[in-house]
């Protein structure tokens, strides 16, 4: 199964993300943890990916694509893959949808992880104080709603218009939240 998941930072997709990967025994395609994988190599790309995920803007498109058809020709991937964070403008949708083309396969799914802003900025801040993220503080969550609103939010419009889409409420518990989701897995795979 290929599944997209979207949803806004703060909104606990990384902690639903590991569990349904388990579920499913798929790999779990996180453009976040592969950007800052390529941040650390000691290289210009390095730097200037650094520029982008320090100040909470997103990293160019197709650079962001190359990336993520690198990790999608790994053998892990041939069975499907749970994208996490990817796509997350139309042109990435659009790169994505081509690649996919090219290679035979298609989207399952699309999880939309909905929760309420103010919640989103608790978790945010607290989150902040406990991992040291350098795009954890306060200016750059905001600019990250603000992408968020402006830039990935229209896909959920555009998966939706194909009927892939589906919402969970993630303002429930954690457990709550993962069974809203493994239920939607199943009734997609059947
Ligand atoms: P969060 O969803 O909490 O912001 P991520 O780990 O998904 O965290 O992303 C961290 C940063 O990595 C983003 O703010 C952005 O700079 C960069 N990034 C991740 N995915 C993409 C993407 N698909 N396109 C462009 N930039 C991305």
């Amino acid at each position: 199964m290929r599944i997209i998941f979207i949803g806004p930072p703060g909104a606990g997709k990384g902690t639903q993300a590991k569990k349904l990967v388990d579920l499913l025994g798929i790999p779990h395609l996180s453009t976040g943890d592969l950007l800052r994988g390529v941040k650390d190599q000691d290289s210009a790309v390095a730097k200037w990916v650094a520029r982008h995920l320090d100040a909470g803007v997103l990293a160019p498109d197709h650079l962001v694509m190359r990336i993520v058809a690198q990790r999608l020709e790994s053998r892990d991937c041939a069975k499907g893959c749970l994208f996490d964070g990817f796509p997350r403008t139309l042109i990435q949708a659009q790169l994505l949808d081509e690649h996919l083309q090219r290679t035979n396969h298609t989207i399952d799914l699309v999880l939309e992880l909905d929760v309420d802003r103010r919640l989103l900025l608790e978790r945010l801040v607290k989150r902040a104080s406990i991992e040291h993220r350098v795009d954890d503080n306060e200016r750059t969550i905001k600019a990250r709603l603000q992408v968020y609103d402006a830039q990935t939010s229209p896909l959920l419009e555009f998966y939706n218009k194909r009927g892939l889409l589906k919402k969970i409420d993630g303002m429930q518990s954690p457990d709550e939240v993962f069974s809203s989701i493994r239920h939607e897995v199943l009734a997609c795979q059947s």
